[in-house]
């Protein structure tokens, strides 16, 4: 008998004209006839499965080379479904950009087939590297042991945690270089387990690229400081060493308190660290900072001093120190209308219009920048924004 194949439509997720697994095909008078169909349908659905037809590319849609990257455990699957429903329905339906997860550990056919089926781009899945998720040999391992120890004994967060430190070290360092990530130039990091709270009608890789911006954030705070002892100390000394690093009109008035911006020709980073940062489990990014000479002599350098082990340095701070003294801080963008939540914290935009339209979900309340540990007052005073006001990007 001959059939002709359903009609795909490559920028569509592909549905079957009926499941097979439609249990009415198999009861009643119809038996026959629709026992014939099921049995093409099933041919048909050996020789091309569904998730070979999904994922029948390309399909993108947005005009960005982007992708979205989440960094996830299998463990994590059921946080990573959440995160991807959320960030598909809210955005990414509409653009189609491909997702990349990472993982230091093989991904599950259980993990590869849900989150397949989640996106509507292309899905990507890629094993770190055992040298890029291990202690370098240059580290000294009963000193880490021991500073371990330390830091459990004053019941620091992830003290007692080797896999966390691989974590931050990997993202500060090495992601973006990942041959996975590598033909890409931007990305939204996403991670599991968090939630956007507001439709996107807009292609922020897009904002980025056409504004000239570098890096965007949602939401700031203050980093636990027995986790960054040297690393302030360790950025100024690097940047002695390369301050043609040093970009003007930077952002170290963000980083410390009453200080002005570096002018032009400035060579020195003075003052101490107020410990802000920008919280980088959300970050829309250009990739090819991270790969650029200032950042990866900054991260070699970092990563020679250990302090990714014998403290717990944080992918948050270095990529905010980087950005804010590397870049002139107008390259570095608030998305303020972005909800996002990402457990225990959550922002939810300003902006009026956004909740007259029904664009969002969250209550206005629930802001984040009033808390005391919020650094984005200090970000409004930097930036020149006035506070609390929102901005909503012009819709592209
Ligand atoms: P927190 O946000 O600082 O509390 O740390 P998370 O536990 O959320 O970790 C940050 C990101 O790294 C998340 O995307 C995690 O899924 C991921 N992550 C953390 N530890 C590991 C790990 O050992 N292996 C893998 N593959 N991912 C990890
Ligand atoms: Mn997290």
């Amino acid at each position: 008998m001959a059939f002709s194949l359903p009609h795909i439509d490559s920028r569509r997720p592909y549905s079957p004209p009926f499941s097979y697994k439609d249990k009415s095909a198999t009861a009643g008078g119809a038996r026959a006839v629709v026992s014939s169909y099921t049995a093409v349908a099933l041919a048909f659905l050996r020789q091309y499965p569904l998730s070979r037809m999904r994922h029948a590319s390309p399909r993108k849609i947005g005009q960005e080379n982007a992708a979205l990257i989440m960094l996830v455990r299998n463990s994590e699957l059921h946080e990573a479904l959440t995160s991807m429903r959320m960030m598909e329905d809210r955005f990414n339906k509409k653009f189609r950009y491909p997702w990349i997860f990472l993982n230091d550990d093989d991904f599950t056919e259980e993990f590869i087939n849900y989150t397949s089926g989640m996106a509507s781009g292309d899905t990507k899945y890629g094993k770190i590297g055992i040298e890029q998720w291990s202690m370098p040999q240059h580290i000294d391992q009963e000193e880490v042991e021991r500073r371990m120890e330390e830091m459990v004994r004053k019941n620091v967060i992830y003290a007692g945690s080797m896999s966390y430190r691989h974590m931050c070290r990997y993202n500060s360092g090495f992601f973006y270089r990942h041959p996975l990530v590598a033909p890409y130039d931007w990305y939204w990091r996403v991670e599991p387990g968090v939630e956007y709270f507001c439709d996107l009608n807009y292609d922020p890789f897009t904002y980025m690229r056409e504004n000239n911006k570098t890096y965007g954030f949602v939401m700031s705070m203050y980093e636990y400081r027995v986790t960054i002892e040297t690393l302030w100390d360790s950025t100024r000394e690097f940047l002695e060493d390369h301050p043609q690093f040093i970009a003007a009109n930077n952002a170290l008035d963000f980083f410390v308190d009453n200080h002005s911006p570096s002018a032009e020709g400035d060579t020195t980073i003075s003052g101490n660290y107020n410990l802000c940062h920008f919280w980088s489990n959300f970050e829309i990014a250009d990739l090819r900072f991270w790969r650029s000479e200032a950042y990866q002599s900054y991260f070699d350098y970092l990563d020679k001093l250990g302090g990714f082990f014998y403290e717990r340095w944080g992918d948050a701070p270095i990529h905010s120190l980087a950005a804010g003294l590397f870049l002139p801080k107008s390259k570095i963008h608030h998305f303020g209308d972005i909800g996002y939540r990402h457990p225990p914290y959550a922002r939810c935009p300003q902006v009026e219009s956004m909740h007259q339209s029904g664009q969002c979900l969250c209550s206005r309340h629930e802001h984040f920048d009033d808390d005391g540990y919020s650094c984005l007052p200090r970000w409004w005073k930097v930036a020149g924004k006035s506070p609390g006001a929102d901005v909503k990007p012009p819709e592209i």
